[in-house]
């Protein structure tokens, strides 16, 4: 059996249950995953998603920084106070010329619970849509 350099509690990142999980870690790279049994929320068991799902964090290609396009139309990284504010201007702009109902916030069961609560307070407050969806609707 392999040793773990050091044994992470975590909370699983897919979905609004948020299964309690123990990520093993050797050499920085996730090579197991078990759920805990120490909460009331999974007890120790976790669907194929949570017990399987971890290839993204080690991925190559996985996105670490905001990327704006150049003049080119070509992807290069920026910071995301630069990036956090094209897209604040590029939305108020989108608003100003064609309504706020031409915006639509769609918002994901990755987020936390605080997180979809000001998203739509962006969508209504900010943006003045209702135009605000959840892909846990379904
Ligand atoms: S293990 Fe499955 S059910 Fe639990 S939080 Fe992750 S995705 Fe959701």
């Amino acid at each position: 059996m392999i040793q773990a350099d050091r044994v992470v509690t975590s909370t699983c990142p897919y979905c609004g249950v948020g299964c309690q999980v123990d990520l093993y870690v050797k050499q920085e790279m996730i090579y197991r995953v078990d759920g805990r049994f120490d909460n009331d929320v999974n007890r120790g068991a976790l669907c194929v998603k949570g017990r399987f799902g971890y290839d993204y964090v080690h991925a190559p290609d996985r996105l670490t920084t905001p990327l704006i396009k150049d003049g080119d139309g070509r992807f290069q990284p920026a910071g995301w106070a630069e990036a956090l504010d094209l897209v604040a201007d590029r939305l108020l702009a989108i608003r100003d010329q064609y309504g706020p109902d031409s915006i639509a916030i769609l918002t994901s069961a990755k987020c936390t619970n605080e997180e979809n609560y000001l998203l739509q307070k962006l969508a209504r407050a900010v943006i003045g849509t209702n135009n605000v969806d959840h892909c846990a609707r379904l």
